[in-house]
């Protein structure tokens, strides 16, 4: 059974080769539905579909480099009361796959009757930059491409993106090749489960391969480690100490948002939003007299700690959480670099696989031990 396909596209037509495919998968019934970008009509922006006529096809923009939603939490929202009869092809970049994972061993989802398609991610652009260049010019997306030919990170790209070591997709059925492709000429298509193998048989294309890919994921993340490792080195210089975190910390109005717009915290009823917070006036000021002066909204470093704590662990690095901030808090910065630091004292990557148990979960009394060190 094939489990590589080169899809050849006409010069410079790989956007509508890749809606071609999804197109096809829809016409051939190989999936009921796709959960995919669909451009909005201004052009600014996608938002995730969930598309069952092939008619509707001609909008989506799968490649468009934006995230404006880390699409784990779609998926959790559609399966978690009861997953679908039908088979629905959900495209992902590889921080919503691996957000997906985690979720699916948290309990907030379910893989049955899906098809996890993954597409190679060379990066997204905020929101905002995204609607600015829809502005200035035709297309992003091809912009962007045009970009990603030559080889070099954007400087523009969102700072998660420029140092995401996870470019290609893990524990997808089928996916998406882009890295180490002629983009001019086609793209791979890889299955590595059965589902994504009956996928490329119901596709009927002829199996193929191509050289390099694996010198070029090697390449970028090679780029990308070594940024992260400044970024990383940054942070520390930045927020060592209570010192120093505590200013880093100050802008913070409580709103929430970076927890909100984050795939991996799905509790209900968070902690922060309980009556325990909400204290008469007379508390504020006896808290304000204790040391002359109050930082009002309080608590705001707790909510961030307690949030660490919580989900440090699975921490994906999408970076959805500082786009959402108002205040320009580098939030992200600290939760990937303390989430990293969290992951290597356990062996844990988010996402890598199903059966490797949370560490959180799991944990034995000597390795607290070997945390507090
Ligand atoms: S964090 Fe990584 S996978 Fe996610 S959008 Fe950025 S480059 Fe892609
Ligand atoms: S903490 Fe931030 S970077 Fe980490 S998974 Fe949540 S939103 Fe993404
Ligand atoms: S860090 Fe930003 S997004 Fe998060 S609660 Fe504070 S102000 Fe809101």
């Amino acid at each position: 059974m094939a489990t590589d396909a080169i899809i050849e596209v006409s010069e410079g037509k790989l956007i509508e080769g890749i809606n071609n495919l999804f197109g096809e998968l829809l016409k051939k019934g190989l999936v009921d539905a796709l959960l995919i970008p669909h451009e909005l009509p201004s052009g600014a922006n996608v938002v995730q579909t969930l598309i069952t006529s092939p008619e509707k096809i001609k909008s989506i923009n799968p490649l468009a480099p934006v995230l404006p939603i880390n699409s784990a939490r779609i998926v959790s929202a559609m399966t978690k009361v009861a997953s679908s009869a039908k088979k629905i092809g959900v495209v992902l970049r590889p921080c919503e796959l691996r957000a997906l994972i985690e979720l699916v061993k948290l309990k907030q989802a379910s893989l049955e009757n899906l098809v996890l398609i993954g597409m190679d991610c060379f990066g997204t652009y905020s929101v905002c930059d995204y609607g600015k260049f829809a502005k200035e010019g035709p297309s992003p997306t091809q912009r962007f491409l045009d970009n990603a030919k030559s080889g070099k990170d954007d400087p523009l790209l969102r700072e998660a993106c420029q140092i995401c070591e996870y470019s290609v997709p893990i524990n997808a059925d089928l996916t998406i090749g882009l890295i180490g492709m002629d983009l001019n000429k086609g793209f791979l298509l890889h299955a590595a489960t059965k589902e994504g193998e009956r996928i490329l048989e119901g596709l009927g294309v002829k199996a193929g391969s191509i050289q390099g890919r694996q010198e070029a994921i090697d390449k970028l993340v090679a780029q990308r480690i070594k940024r992260r490792d400044e970024v990383f080195a940054r942070t520390i210089e930045q927020t060592h100490g209570l010192d120093k975190l505590l200013p880093v910390f100050a802008p913070c109005i409580n709103c929430h948002n970076c927890r909100d717009a984050c795939p991996i915290c799905y509790c209900k009823e968070c902690f922060f939003d309980s009556p325990t917070f909400e204290l008469e006036a007379d508390k504020y000021l006896g808290r304000a007299s204790k040391r002359g002066a109050l930082r009002m909204p309080t608590d705001t470093l707790f909510f961030h700690l307690t949030r660490l704590n919580h989900m440090g662990v699975s921490c994906v690095g999408c970076g959805l959480c500082q786009e959402a901030c108002p205040n320009d808090v580098p939030v992200f910065d600290i939760f990937r670099l303390v989430g990293s630091r969290l992951q290597k004292v356990f062996d844990y990557v988010p996402g890598r696989s199903l059966e490797e148990e949370l560490p959180l979960t799991t944990f034995k009394a000597n390795e607290l031990e070997e945390v507090g060190h």
